[in-house]
C-alpha cells in the first residue's frame, strides 16, 4: 500500500457525513503502480433509501429557491471546487492514471467551467413563458439519481449535478467503483459551499447494488447515466418499468472524415491526438479515421510519425502524454481487440498488443494505429475504449458517408474539407450528436449526446438544463 492511503468510512447524506449501513468496502487501485491508494464504503440499498429520503426532504425548498439564489450556491460550489483544484487533479491522476498534463486542465478545469456556465445561464434563463393564452412553467423534474463512469469522473459527475441543481432538482450521486475519491472531494466542496442539506448526496458502491437500487427507487424521478451501452440498456429497462425519465450518455465509434481536398496532415494529426487523449478512454473519441483510398499510405505515414510522440509513461511525469488504462480488466480487453486487427486484414502502423517496453507495472497499452481497416472489421465496429485508431479507406463521398454512418453509435465526429461549407454539408448528413468542422473546438455550452445507441438526451448548456425540467401549461 502507498503511504498516502485515502480511507473514507462515511457517506454524504442530508448534509452530513454518516456511517453507511454496510461494512463492505471498495479498494481503489492506482493503475500506474497497481497499488491500493484508497478505500471507500460500498453502500447498500438502505443507504440509497436514506440518500433519496434526504433528497426528497430538500426538494421542495430547493425547487422554490429563486434561480438567482441557486446560481449563488452554484457559484460557491464552483469556487470551492476550484480551491481544491490541485488535490482534485492529483486524485484523478492517482485513481484514473490521467497524465498530470491533462488532469488539471481537462479533468478539473472543464467541470469548473461547466459550473460557471450554469451560474451564467441562470442569470438569463426564463423558467416560464407565455404561449398564446397559456402560461407555461418549467419545473424541476424532482429527485435525480446520477450514475457516473470513471473515464472523466469529475467532469461527468458535475455535468449532471450542475445542470440538475440549476434546474431545481436534488441529487444522489453514485460514482464509478474505479474512481470514487474525486467524488468525495466534490462532496466536501458541496459542504464547504454551504449548499442546503440534502440537495446533494453521495452514495459510493457497486453498480449492481447502489446503481440498481437508485434506478429502481420509486422516489427517484429521473436517472442520469453515463457509461456503457449495456448498462444504459439495463437502466432504461428498469426506469422504463416505472415510466421514469432517463438520460443516457453511452458509447461511441465516431468517425473523423478527411474529405478530398482537405488538409490531410492536420486531419491525421488532430485525429491521432483526439484518440490518444486519456489513453483512448473517451466516449466521443474519433476512433475511425476515413481517408480517400488513394491517400491511405500517406495517412498511415503521418499517423506513424505523430503517434511516435505518445510513449507510455508515469502519469506523474509532466512530459507524459499516455498514461495507463484504468484497470487490468480493460487492458486485457483492449489487447484482445488489438489482436483481432491483423487476422482481419488490417495493417499495423504503430503499437500492437504486446506490453510496452520498460514498464513492468501499470495497466499500459501501446498507442496503436491500424491502416487499411475494413469497415466491418472488429476494430472498426466495436468501441474499444483504449488507444486504438483504425484508418479506413473510401472510394468517394457517398461511400465515406455510408461508412461514417455505418455503426450502431452516433456520438461525435469530425469533418476535414477544403472549405467550411462543404464540411458542414457533409456533417449535416451524419447521424451523430456532435461534429467538429475543420478542427472546431469543444464548447461547454453546446448540447452533447448521442444519436442511435449512443444515448438519449443531451448534457451541457441550455439543452442540458432542460433535460431536468418538466413543463406545466396553465390555460388562462
Ligand atoms: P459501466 O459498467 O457502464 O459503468 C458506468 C457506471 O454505471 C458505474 O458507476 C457503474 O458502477 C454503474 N453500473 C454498473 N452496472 C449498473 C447497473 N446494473 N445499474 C446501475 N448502474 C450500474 O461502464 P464501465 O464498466 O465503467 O466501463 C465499461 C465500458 O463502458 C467501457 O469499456 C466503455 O466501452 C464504456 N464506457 C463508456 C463511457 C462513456 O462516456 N460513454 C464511459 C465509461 C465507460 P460500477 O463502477 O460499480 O461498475
Ligand atoms: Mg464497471
Amino acid at each position: 500500500m502507498e503511504a498516502s492511503l485515502r480511507r473514507h468510512d462515511t457517506i454524504y447524506v442530508g448534509g452530513e457525513w454518516i456511517k453507511p449501513s454496510t461494512t463492505d468496502t471498495i479498494e481503489v487501485i492506482n493503475p500506474a503502480t497497481e497499488q491500493v491508494i484508497g478505500v471507500v464504503p460500498a453502500g447498500g440499498p438502505e443507504d440509497v433509501d436514506a440518500a433519496v429520503a434526504a433528497a426528497r426532504g430538500a426538494a421542495d425548498e430547493w425547487a422554490a429557491t429563486p434561480p438567482d439564489k441557486r446560481a449563488a450556491h452554484l457559484a460557491e460550489l464552483r469556487d470551492a471546487l476550484n480551491a481544491h483544484r490541485r488535490t482534485a487533479a492529483m486524485l484523478i491522476t492517482s485513481e484514473l492514471g490521467a497524465p498530470v498534463r491533462i488532469a488539471d486542465r481537462i479533468h478539473v478545469g472543464t467541470p469548473v467551467q461547466v459550473l460557471d456556465s450554469y451560474v451564467d445561464l441562470l442569470a438569463t434563463y426564463e423558467f416560464q413563458e407565455r404561449i398564446g393564452h397559456s402560461l407555461v412553467l418549467s419545473e424541476p423534474v424532482g429527485i435525480v439519481g446520477a450514475i457516473a463512469p470513471w473515464n472523466y469522473p469529475l467532469h461527468q459527475a458535475v455535468a449532471k449535478v450542475a445542470a440538475a441543481l440549476a434546474a431545481g432538482c436534488t441529487v444522489v450521486l453514485k460514482p464509478a467503483e474505479e474512481t470514487p475519491l474525486n467524488a468525495f472531494l466534490l462532496a466536501e466542496a458541496v459542504h464547504e459551499a454551504g449548499l442546503p442539506a440534502g440537495v446533494f448526496n453521495l452514495v459510493p458502491g457497486t453498480g449492481e447494488v447502489v446503481g440498481e437500487a437508485l434506478s429502481a427507487h420509486e422516489s427517484v424521478d429521473m436517472v442520469s447515466f453515463t457509461g456503457s451501452t449495456a448498462v444504459g440498456k439495463r437502466i432504461g429497462e428498469v426506469a422504463g418499468a416505472q415510466i421514469k425519465r432517463v438520460s443516457l450518455e453511452l458509447g461511441g465509434k465516431s468517425a473523423s472524415v478527411a474529405l478530398p481536398g482537405g488538409d490531410l496532415a492536420t486531419a491525421v494529426k488532430v485525429t491521432v491526438a483526439n484518440v490518444m487523449l486519456n489513453s483512448g478512454q473517451t466516449c466521443s473519441a474519433w476512433t475511425r479515421l476515413l481517408v480517400p483510398n488513394d491517400r491511405m499510405d500517406e495517412a498511415a505515414d503521418i499517423a506513424r510519425s505523430v503517434v511516435a510522440r505518445y510513449t507510455c509513461g508515469d502519469p506523474l511525469d509532466p512530459e507524459t502524454r499516455m498514461g495507463p488504462l484504468v484497470s487490468e480488466a480493460l487492458r486485457t480487453r483492449v489487447r484482445r481487440e488489438i489482436s483481432t486487427g491483423a487476422p482481419q486484414g488490417a495493417e499495423l502502423v504503430a503499437g500492437g498488443a504486446e506490453p510496452p517496453d520498460g514498464l513492468d507495472r501499470g495497466f499500459y497499452v501501446r498507442p496503436t494505429v491500424f491502416s487499411h481497416v475494413r469497415p466491418d472489421a472488429t476494430i472498426a465496429v466495436e468501441e474499444i475504449f483504449g488507444p486504438v485508431l483504425s484508418i479506413i479507406g473510401y472510394a468517394d463521398r457517398d461511400e465515406a458517408l455510408w461508412i461514417a454512418n455505418g455503426t450502431e453509435y452516433g456520438l461525435s465526429g469530425a469533418v476535414w474539407a477544403a472549405d467550411q461549407d462543404s464540411a458542414v454539408a457533409f456533417a449535416r448528413q451524419m447521424r451523430t450528436g456532435q461534429v467538429d468542422i475543420n478542427g472546431g473546438k469543444f464548447n461547454v455550452l453546446a448540447p452533447f449526446g448521442g444519436f442511435k445507441r449512443s444515448g438519449i438526451g443531451r448534457e451541457f448548456g441550455r439543452h442540458g438544463l432542460e433535460e431536468f425540467l418538466e413543463y406545466k401549461s396553465l390555460q388562462l
